[in-house]
């Protein structure tokens, strides 16, 4: 029975419509007779289409053997059954117009919906290579029912989502209590409509409702495989609902039959085959989370668990205001000691420890995004005999000076800390990378202007700057390299007099 809130939607004015192109493919292979040439022929008329699947069937994701260069290879190797329903939901996908100025939150939308995405993807390969591709699929287009309630009925979707953030409770229990259907009926019988085959409609129809009974059957099907990575996607995605991370993964070993190795591997991998596709299908998805983070969560809550049990015993026996304050105190602790960690006791600005999480972070980011980087690497010049002239306590006012200035020329624009001794590093990412050089030598020119005072007199000092730079980068970059390059330019800055800045670009290797 179809509710009337979904035939509604069939009719909204902005519901999504499925492009030309995707119409008269769902049209040429209802008939009996059409070739596989017919198909790839179609498929050119919409060459960006092609180029997209191209490059998601040969993304590490997929991790086939061998590159796949045109459509008729892809329906040779892939079945044309896969290549025509990659083509629909791409084409669905891009027919979506995220930048609809609604209060709906799209970049959490396709971060959900492509961790499912990657998530079934990997599992079936695992344990149902057969419809591997029709998981990612399934996985993609999952939540599509939320998506379309957001945009065709917000006056009435709009208090579904206030609910579920105010509540906690479970997103489709909210809506059968207030619409009388969840998300994912809703999402398949849409997507029935536009002409996805039965089987996806079915297993995104399901993905709440698969219980995490024993698996089986040899192999699991497609809606247990959904069901799976759309419990993974909440764990990753959902920061207001906190997961059970083991929960989790019993449920989907379960489901679906994977050990507990492949699904750590798997689990490990996921944030980067998220962020790959999301680059690939051009979908803005916000910051994500990795396993380790998303474990180290886990880990910090428990222990927090802990310390509150072990403090509300406590409150029992003795004063249960006393007991409270511990509990605060020893939450403020907690939060301190992580910020200390990260922190150079000398300056005050981060340490080497969190600069060096922070390169991680950003390299990953902008080789996925095509971000331009840069790396500043500074050293104090002649700063021994600084400390044997003046003794080490003015040398230390001077790493503090140099600290303030680098934290205070950087702070909207990038990331500063000590790199060890009188040695500083700036990390510059997207377009501030760009002026990274103009950058340098105004910090420079401010150290020189810059004094301290001892003993009544003014002492200066000055600094050599090294700046490498990768600009707009198609493929991975090391860190070391920029470290390196950047640390080559040092030394030029420094072999050239000092109090100066040198510069070079890097491009990567093919
Ligand atoms: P150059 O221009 O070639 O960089 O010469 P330099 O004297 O600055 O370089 P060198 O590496 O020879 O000396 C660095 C000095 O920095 C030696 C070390 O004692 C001093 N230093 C390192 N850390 C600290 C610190 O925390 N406080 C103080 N006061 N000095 C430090
Ligand atoms: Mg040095
Ligand atoms: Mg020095």
């Amino acid at each position: 029975m179809t509710a009337e809130i979904v035939e509604r939607m069939k009719e909204a004015e902005n519901l999504p419509s499925l492009p030309a192109v995707a119409i008269e493919v769902l049209n040429l292979t209802r008939r009996e007779d059409f070739t596989i040439e017919e198909l790839a022929e179609l498929l050119q008329n919409d060459p960006a289409m092609t180029v997209r699947l191209l490059k998601v069937v040969n993304s590490s994701l997929f991790g086939l053997t061998r590159e796949i260069t045109s459509l008729s290879q892809a329906m040779n190797l892939l079945g044309w059954r896969t290549v025509r329903v990659m083509v629909l939901s791409f084409s669905l996908v891009a027919a979506i117009d995220s930048d609809e100025s609604d209060d709906f939150d799209y970049k959490s939308y396709w971060r959900r919906s492509l961790t499912g995405a990657a998530a079934a993807r990997r599992i079936a390969a695992i344990v149902a290579p057969r419809i591997a591709e029709e998981a990612f699929v399934a996985g993609l287009l999952a939540d599509i029912g939320m998506l379309i309630s957001a945009r065709c009925e917000p006056d009435l979707y709009g208090p579904v989502l206030q609910k579920r953030d105010s509540s906690g409770l479970a997103l489709q229990d909210i809506e059968k209590e207030m619409l009388g259907v969840d998300h994912a009926q809703i999402g398949s019988e849409l997507l029935a409509y536009w002409g996805i085959p039965e089987g996806l409609c079915e297993a995104i129809a399901a993905h709440h409702a698969e219980p995490p009974c024993e698996c089986n059957q040899s192999t699991p099907d497609l809606p247990r495989l959904v069901a799976a990575a759309m419990d993974i996607a909440e764990l990753f995605c959902d920061e207001t609902v906190h997961q059970d991370v083991d929960a989790v993964k019993n449920a989907s070993k379960m489901r679906t039959g994977v050990s507990d190795e492949q699904l750590d591997a798997l689990m490990e991998a996921l944030d980067d085959n998220v962020r790959e596709t999301a680059s690939l299908l051009a979908l803005q998805i916000g910051e994500t989370r990795d396993y380790a983070s998303i474990q180290a969560e886990a880990t910090r809550r428990l222990a927090a668990l802990s310390i509150e049990a072990e403090v509300e015993r406590a409150a029992t026996d003795r004063d249960a205001r006393n007991a409270r304050q511990e509990v605060t105190r020893l939450r403020e602790e907690n939060k301190t000691i992580l910020e200390i960690a990260a922190t150079d006791i000398l300056t005050q600005i981060p340490n080497r420890a969190a600069f060096d999480q922070r390169m991680e972070e950003a390299i990953r980011r902008v080789s996925t995004n095509s971000e331009s980087i840069s790396l500043i690497l500074l050293d104090i010049d002649h700063f021994k005999e600084t400390n044997d002239t003046h003794g080490h306590l003015l040398g230390d006012e001077v790493l503090r000076l140099v600290g303030m200035i680098l934290y205070k020329a950087t702070k909207d624009i990038g990331f500063a800390a000590r790199y060890g001794g009188e040695e500083f590093a700036i990390l510059l990412s997207g377009s501030a990378a760009e002026h990274a050089v103009e950058l340098a030598d105004g910090i420079r020119r401010m150290i020189e202007s810059a004094s301290v005072s001892s003993g009544g007199q003014q002492v200066q000092t000055s600094a050599s700057l090294g700046v490498a730079s990768i600009l707009n980068p198609r493929g991975a970059i090391v860190a070391t390299d920029l470290v390196e390059e950047a640390d080559r330019c040092l030394y030029r800055a420094k072999r050239g007099g000092r109090n100066r800045v040198e510069s070079c670009h890097l491009s990567l290797a093919a």
